[in-house]
């Protein structure tokens, strides 16, 4: 392949977990592989030769589909690659999956609907249709690579088929700028710029405030319920799902949905302005945030949203979009006027005059020229 320094290559991820029933046979076969894998990851880990009994164990019982990855460095998904180097045993040590490649002749595949797994048995099963439907325009995308892990986890077969996407990216020479500010003081907001600003989206993240209410809620409910006898234990059990979902999960849907929603956006906008997207993203300071659960959902959004810019092959960046500094001087910019709807921020040095959430869109303008030229060098 031949590069400019304009281009790179992007890897984006698409997951999709899928839960099952763990049978009497599946769950003693992960065992045993993993009593082998956990053998052979310490022996590489210490310099050492592996058990030949300890070998021949591992051709006896695991089928060949779920062998090349612990044992052939040559595998591409070999798993325990730099493994002697690095300094902190990884944590998944004795969940080490079953790792393949997503392929007829291979340890997974799926047919007529359904996933079919060699493990020490064949088993069939099923994936709801929802999941299918996402599977079926994921793989319509053209994936690179496309493989599935398989482990247990409470109690509970897992299997992840991991899609992978190389995607060679080069910076666009008339682009559709998209300025992403995660530091906006609403959560999010995604500004569309083609010579001048055309669309402000914004997202809020859940409020866990608000969750907690209804959990408390739920929970005297469900008390007064049991006080009153009106409960079977079944029903009780409904109510803690019902609790723990409601604290689960939500900033995880949150995330995956507003990345959903701002990607189909960018690149719907793009096409019609004839154009291709460039994706500005604010490189956020989370000093003020620092170990609270929206620093989590919003760095788990950043995370998100680059690796499926990176599928989808837009270009991105990330860059430090400052919101209380003059993008014409460099001053400091100070609260001058709150209301309801917005916060007029005011220079201390220039007199520059903006709204809060539009001043990162300045200064990812002022990155523009920047970027232009590097991509007129070659
Ligand atoms: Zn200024």
């Amino acid at each position: 392949m031949l590069f400019t320094s304009t281009q790179r290559i992007e890897e984006g991820f698409r997951v999709l977990t899928l839960q099952y029933p763990l049978s009497e046979d599946a769950k003693e076969f992960i065992e045993e592989y993993r009593v082998i894998a956990s053998h052979l990851y310490w022996c590489k880990r210490l310099g050492l030769e592996p058990a030949k009994k300890v070998v021949e164990r591992l051709w006896q019982k695991v089928p060949s589909y779920w062998r090349w990855h612990l044992v052939d460095l040559k595998d591409p998904m070999y798993l325990f690659k730099g493994v002697e180097k690095s300094l902190v045993p990884y944590r998944t040590i004795l969940r080490l999956p079953l790792v393949d490649a997503l392929h007829e002749r291979k340890g997974a595949y799926i047919k007529d609907g359904k996933l079919v797994l060699r493990l020490s048995k064949k088993l069939e099963l099923e994936i709801h249709e929802r999941a299918l439907k996402w599977l079926e325009k994921r793989l319509a995308e053209k994936p690179d690579k496309k493989y599935v892990r398989v482990f247990e986890r409470g109690n509970k077969l897992i299997v992840q088929i991991v899609l992978h996407k190389i995607n060679r990216v080069e910076i666009p020479r008339n682009p559709l700028l998209v300025v992403i500010d995660v530091n906006s003081s609403y959560g999010i907001a995604v500004h569309f710029w083609d010579k001048k600003l055309i669309k402000t989206i914004k997202f809020r993240p859940p409020n866990r405030g608000n969750r907690w209410s209804h959990v408390r809620e739920l929970m005297s409910n469900r008390d007064l319920l049991y006080d009153q006898g009106c409960l079977t234990q079944r029903q009780i059990n409904v109510y803690s799902s019902l609790i723990r979902l409601t604290l689960k999960g939500s900033a995880k849907g949150w995330v995956q949905q507003a990345v959903e929603k701002i990607v189909k956006r960018v690149k719907r906008m793009a096409k019609r302005h004839g154009k291709e997207p460039m994706v500005l993203i604010d490189k956020p300071d989370y000093s003020s945030l620092h170990g609270t659960p929206l620093q989590r959902t919003l760095y788990s959004f950043i995370k998100y949203l680059e690796n499926q810019l990176s599928w989808y092959g837009v270009y991105w960046e990330e860059n430090r979009l400052y919101s209380t500094m003059c993008p014409l001087c460099g001053g400091k910019l100070v609260l001058d006027e709150k209301t309801r709807r917005a916060r007029i921020m005011k220079c201390t040095n220039c007199g520059f005059k903006e709204d809060r959430d539009n001043i990162p869109l300045y200064w990812a303008i002022k990155h523009l020229p920047a970027l232009k030229g590097e991509a007129s060098i070659c």
